[in-house]
């Protein structure tokens, strides 16, 4: 038989292997396989992306090793199409879509995932709406897929329309996947996939072990799985056949890898139902802006069990005792005598924020970072963007006052605000320093779910998409912390925790809501305060449109950052002369670890010429950069700016 040659990629992490290589394949490989070979002197994996008409001419071709695995063909086309959209090399791609045992950065789980929370094996009756959805739903799957969003506040049975659009996917011969923000914190989704569908459920995360995974991923590929749960990566799942996408609450943040392919899974998740026909289905009570201009809708409405609880507004301009002023002392003291929960969210950690000199203004800094220090329990200053701690000392290092005010208070300092308050209530915390390690997460959950009085404390966490019962209260401590940043989102993003965490009050008996802001009239703590979804997107998507920004416009983002302050800037000004769109900066960004940084944003219609031209230019620019140690990173469609 005459030799078989294909175009294969090594999986090499290099910017400089760009390229397919051809080798001599055995009869059995086809597009998709993952193939062992050598590649300059070292042994690869390699994925096969397609044939060659005719052998090369006049060079030497090497052998495969063994076929080691075998990918479903849309998933090559993915990877591909990934590569070239978000700028990576389709090497770093692929190894996406053919992962070996690594942690995603970001992707933070470890799920108690088989014994949680249950659910019923028996699907739910539906309400009208959701029956609506559905056969709309179903009627997509018939005939090529489609894209929609499902925008129903929390409790109004997202899930249920998720669950039986996956049984549609079975019935039909298909495959379905659901994406959830961070396994460890969708413990009752994953748990009611479970409760319906068994063993047919397969759950990728990045807390299981190689064996795991690889049991795990045979299970899918075999067929004996053909439902996947898991976070973003989940997305690339080897199932063949994918009928159903399920994105649950499709505002988070966690849907964007935040290193090198820079990819959105919610992009992702839209390109790989259009490569298979497939549909997608956007869940969530506070949708992102370009979900609700782009997509169909497909309207749940209201809460199942009953009203949305009322949001009271907490005016700290004239309310005395932050973080806890009489109106939310009062509520905390009726959970406490009446029995029940309470949850508190408090989007900032450590005990204050800011330890600031009363003589001479100046505000304890980190050396490394342009960002204040936060003093925490452990009576240190830390740095939340390195790993700098020091002592606070009893006087101002600049000019030696010993009138040293701590600024502000943090998820410490609110947990033994309350230990002194209502000591009758237990103290549960939620924040990154109080679940560090695997499991203390699924611990504190389901110690909050057993407790009889308790409170919930915690950074935004707390928000996600928990369902715990007898909540009475919930209640924003600090509302005014996200929309001081400088990022067109944080109107969108504070909207959303306002109204997600709104949404965990009252979801079985009756309960209240509480926010505390300085400023009352700011458009999202009106409109959170209303549940007025459509109204806050409807006036958010006017000042975008006059703006410029998403959905309207992509964004392409390009961070610089070298060890002076003169090189990225000079690097980006060499760069935003040779873009002919619309181009904002450079401006200077905050200092992290050492390095001083800026930043390039460019608005555009079609990104990808906008990216690849960048990319042009930082390559001719590259023997500039290591002479100065200045890197960049492109980032297309950024969140958080
Ligand atoms: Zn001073
Ligand atoms: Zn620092």
């Amino acid at each position: 038989m005459a030799p078989r040659y294909a175009s294969v990629y090594p999986l090499v992490a290099s910017r400089a292997v760009a390229r397919p290589f051809t080798y001599e394949v055995p009869p059995e490989v086809s597009k998709g396989s993952v193939v062992s070979l050598r590649f300059h002197g070292a042994r690869r994996r390699g994925v096969v992306v397609g044939f060659e008409e005719a052998a090369p001419v006049g060079i030497k071709t090497a052998q495969v090793g063994d076929v080691v695995d075998a990918l479903p063909e849309p998933l090559i086309d993915l990877a591909l199409w990934l590569a070239d959209y978000y700028g990576s090399t389709p090497a770093r791609a692929l190894e996406l879509v053919a992962p070996l045992k690594r942690k995603a950065r970001g992707e933070r789980e470890s799920p108690a995932a088989r014994d949680a929370l249950g659910g019923e094996a028996e699907p739910a009756a539906l309400s009208d709406s959701q029956r609506a959805a559905l056969d709309r739903i179903t009627a997509a799957l018939e005939s090529g897929g489609g894209t929609f969003l499902l925008h129903g506040a929390t409790g109004s049975g997202k899930t249920e329309v998720y669950i039986q659009a996956c049984t549609a996917a079975l019935d039909r011969g298909r495959t379905a996947i659901v994406l959830v923000p961070e396994i460890a914190l969708a413990p009752q989704t994953v748990g009611r996939l479970r409760a319906r569908f068994g063993d047919q459920v397969a759950i990728l995360h990045s807390a299981l072990t190689e064996a795991e995974r690889r049991d795990e991923r045979a299970r899918i590929a075999s067929g004996a799985a053909p439902i996947v749960v898991g976070a973003r990566s989940a997305v690339f799942a080897p199932l063949a056949r994918v009928g159903v996408i399920c994105v649950d609450e499709e505002h988070d943040q966690a849907y964007k890898q935040e290193s090198d392919p820079r990819y959105d899974a919610r992009t992702v998740a839209v390109k790989r139902a259009a490569l298979e026909g497939a549909v997608a289905i956007f869940g969530s009570a506070t949708p992102r802006p370009e979900s609700w201009e782009r997509l169909e809708r497909l309207e749940l409405g209201g809460r199942l069990a009953g009203p949305l609880p009322p949001v009271r507004i907490v005016d700290l301009r004239r309310e005395k005792g932050y973080p806890l002023s009489a109106p939310l002392l009062a509520e905390l003291g009726a959970v406490a005598e009446s029995g029940g929960k309470a949850i508190l969210l408090l989007n900032r950690r450590g005990v204050a924020p800011a330890i600031h000199c009363r003589s001479c203004g100046t505000t304890r800094r980190c050396p490394n970072c342009d960002v204040a220090l936060v003093l925490h329990a452990d009576d240190r200053l830390h740095c939340h963007h390195c790993s700098w701690t020091e002592q606070p000392g009893s006087s101002c290092p600049a000019c030696g006052s010993g009138e040293l005010a701590r600024i502000g208070a943090g998820t410490q300092k609110l947990e033994r605000e309350l230990a002194e308050k209502v000591p009758e209530l237990e103290r549960i915390r939620l924040d990154a320093d109080a679940v560090r390690r695997p499991g203390e997460l699924a611990a504190a959950l389901r110690r909050f779910a057993d407790a009889d009085r308790a409170v919930l404390i915690g950074t935004q966490m707390v928000a996600k998409g928990h369902h715990f019962g007898r909540v009475a209260l919930a209640a924003v401590v600090d509302a005014d912390t996200g929309l001081s940043f400088p990022d067109f989102r944080a109107e969108e993003r504070t909207f959303q925790l306002l109204t997600q965490l709104a949404g965990r009050s009252g979801r079985d008996a009756p309960g209240k809501v509480l926010v505390q802001t300085f400023q009352p009239d700011a458009r999202p703590i009106v409109h959170a305060a209303r549940h007025d979804v459509p109204r806050f997107l409807t006036e958010e998507l006017e000042r975008r449109r006059e703006l410029g920004y998403p959905p309207f416009r992509h964004l392409v983002r390009v961070v610089a950052s070298g060890p002076e302050a003169a090189g990225p800037m000079q690097l980006l000004g060499e760069i935003a002369a040779g873009v002919v769109d619309d181009v904002l900066g450079p401006a200077p960004l905050l200092r992290l670890r050492g390095r001083h940084r800026a930043q390039l944003l460019t608005k555009t219609a079609s990104p990808r010429p906008i990216a690849a031209r960048i990319a042009q230019l930082l390559a001719a620019a590259a023997p500039a950069m290591r002479r100065e140690g200045v890197t960049a990173v492109v980032d297309v469609d950024p969140q958080g700016l």
